[in-house]
């Protein structure tokens, strides 16, 4: 069903209720409008800024994202690197991107496009426009204000990497000029990369958008008025308050499903609205089942969703490159019309997306530089997610005869990965795509998975709470997230995370060795008393017993150190667990007993996810058998002794 509007040539609804208090100190207000031009396949815009200067010194130069120029030809840095290729979708080299400032002007003052400069914080490459600066006639002194009005033309590329159009489809997104970060006293604003995300400051956005009559449209925020214009087009008005971006997509196929979701513990009352192309209807049920599954998972774990709606849109076919991405209090993910029911990848992005409202939404951290305190945490969450509502172990695939959790294709990437970076780098300085990947999701998330099970799931779900709570609407560091899993856990985690946020090693301990062997009586000339056997009170019953060295080493094969346990069961079905801080190299025990070893494992409770490689982490006795090699390679042994001995 395509959304239908009464007939009236005007219709106007005011929503007044904002329940919404204000969670975020607001640094910027941006009333936009936005004008689609579907044959141009481009946006006509009007901003006006409000930013607020919340440093201590004057500042007398601003910066801008603009970052559609990535799009503009093969020499920005984006384009260097991508080589046109994003997850394996390709640029069209017939439509490429741009945003085109044509009016910066100060409020009742000048325009200041004659002082617009574009910069290369990043990687001084000079064909690269996706940062610009411009500079004030006057400094806009500490916690004051300033407004200026923008004009810019955004010419959207065919999309092949989150934002543009195919066909009649439009991503609007990282689409208007964008101000930077003061951060710590400086701008914080990085180039469009193709290896980063993103970070911006929270406010207020109103944006009108303008549209054909045909065209659904969905947006970050409320909508809050609609009006039809004479000249077949529609304006819809959106308006969020406590978020650091705004995104928005059209397009005449899609159809609307609104439905309210709720909950009482935590209270949540926020409405979905499911935006899914037409050809793909068939798959309905299970975005909005998924995204039920998403809000109550993270309100439940973390916080309640406080905002009033949450968009889910579906990309038309075509248009993949747009999916699974996120937006505040919008998101794309992606299907297939044949997906099967068992092929869960539209649940997961689902969830994924959805979670970044938590990680990069609410937390809004700095994903050009630490990447991970979204990515991994968000996937972290949807590992968690995932498992709880699509079972355990075949939360990915769960086809008859194959069924594959999404940890397990997790850890497979970890494993599979090589070690050219830690996790904490900026985004765009990783050695490949692939090591970003890793380094911001699969790794991080199995190292938080990893910290859980070495805390305990309640000291870890304390900690999260704790931190979303403390950092929502700020932007924390890996630092503020260091120091509340301390003070909540009272543990000094240092050692956890100086090893597994910087070192790009692996983890790896195994059994090396495991033996029991019969403890013959001393023999030989001793003076004085003979000695005790060391077997001497080691009885079994009455009777003398035959008595067994038995030893088992434990060894740390990779760099990376963490507290292991070690179960040691024998024959009798005695069990030792030891504890062993895990940082030599290598660790021997020995029991002395009546009965031999059947067999040693470490971490036998599988807590380390980190740990690479689980089929050496145990070793059952042998029985002694001299193998055909063992016995070759002896008696060349004996061979060369001889060679040895005659030589001289
Ligand atoms: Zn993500």
């Amino acid at each position: 069903m395509r959304k239908c509007f009464l007939s009236v040539s005007v219709c106007l609804f005011v929503l007044t209720s904002f329940s919404l208090a204000s969670f975020s100190k607001h640094i910027v207000d941006y009333r936009i409008k936005a004008k689609l031009l579907p044959e141009e396949k481009a946006v006509a815009g009007e901003e006006i800024l409000t930013w607020l200067n919340d440093s201590e010194q004057a500042i007398s130069e601003l910066q801008f994202h603009l970052y559609l120029n990535a799009f503009k030809n093969t020499r920005t840095t984006f384009m260097k690197k991508s080589k046109g290729v994003h997850r394996g979708f390709k640029l069209d080299r017939e439509n490429w991107g741009y945003v085109e400032v044509k009016r910066i002007q100060i409020k009742d003052g000048p325009d200041l496009i004659s002082t617009m400069e574009y910069i290369q914080p990043d990687d001084g490459n000079e064909d690269d426009q996706t940062v610009m600066k411009v500079i004030l006639p006057e400094p806009v002194l500490p916690q004051e204000k300033i407004t200026l009005n923008i004009e810019f033309y955004s010419k959207l590329p065919k999309v092949f990497s989150r934002s543009g159009f195919f066909q009649d489809f439009f991503m609007v997104a990282q689409w208007f000029p964008k101000i930077g970060v003061l951060w710590n006293g400086e701008w914080n604003c990085h180039q469009y990369h193709l290896n980063s995300e993103f970070f911006a400051d929270y406010g207020i956005y109103e944006v009108e958008i303008t549209v054909p009559e045909e065209y659904v449209v969905g947006a970050t925020g409320k909508r809050i008025k609609e009006i039809k214009n004479e000249d077949r087009t529609i304006t819809y008005t959106h308006y969020q308050e406590d978020v650091h971006d705004f995104a928005w997509t059209a397009c005449p196929d899609f159809v609307e499903f609104r439905e309210k979701f709720s909950m009482d513990n935590p209270p949540v009352d926020t409405e979905m609205i499911l935006l899914i192309h037409r050809s793909h209807l068939s798959q309905k049920d299970r975005y909005l089942n998924s995204l039920k599954n998403g809000i109550e998972f993270f309100s439940q774990n973390y916080g309640p969703y406080p905002y009033p709606t949450i968009t889910l849109v579906d990309p038309a076919p075509g248009a993949m490159g747009a999916g699974g991405m996120e937006y505040p209090t919008l998101f794309t993910s992606f299907t297939f019309w044949w997906l099967p029911k068992g092929m869960l990848v539209q649940e997961m992005v689902t969830i994924h997306e959805f979670g970044h409202n938590y990680w990069y939404g609410m937390i809004g951290s700095n994903e050009f530089e630490e990447a991970w305190l979204d990515e991994g945490f968000v996937t972290y969450s949807e590992i968690k997610a995932m498992a709880k509502y699509y079972g355990k172990d075949k939360s990915m695939f769960d086809l008859p005869g194959l069924k594959i959790s999404d940890f397990a294709l997790q850890r497979a990437q970890v494993i599979a990965s090589g070690k050219m970076d830690p996790i904490l780098k900026n985004s765009w300085e990783y050695f490949s795509t692939g090591s970003y990947g890793i380094n911001s999701y699969s790794k991080p998330g199995l190292t938080l998975l990893t910290l859980e099970r070495y805390l305990s799931e309640e000291v870890m779900l304390k900690i999260m709470k704790t931190y979303f709570e403390r950092w929502k609407f700020k932007h924390p560091t890996s630092k503020d997230f260091i120091a509340v899993a301390e003070e909540v856990s009272g543990q000094d985690l240092g050692w956890f995370f100086d090893q597994f946020l910087n070192s790009p090693d692996k983890l790896d301990y195994a059994i090396g060795d495991i033996k029991s062997e019969e403890v013959k009586e001393p023999e030989g000339i001793f003076e004085g008393e003979e000695p005790m056997a060391e077997t001497e009170n080691v009885t079994e019953g009455d009777k003398k017993a035959k008595i067994y060295r038995n030893e088992v080493v434990v060894v740390r094969k990779e760099e990376l150190a963490f507290p292991q346990e070690i179960l040691v069961v024998f024959e009798n079905g005695e069990e030792i667990l030891e504890r062993w801080n895990g940082r030599e190299r290598w660790k021997r025990y020995v029991y002395l007993k009546p009965h031999k070893l059947k067999y040693a494992q470490v971490d036998p409770y599988n807590k380390v996810l980190l740990d690479t490689k689980y089929t050496n982490n145990s070793r059952f006795l042998k029985k002694k058998k001299t193998s055909v090699l063992k016995y070759a390679l002896f008696k060349m042994f004996r061979f060369q002794s001889f060679l040895t001995f005659i030589s001289f």
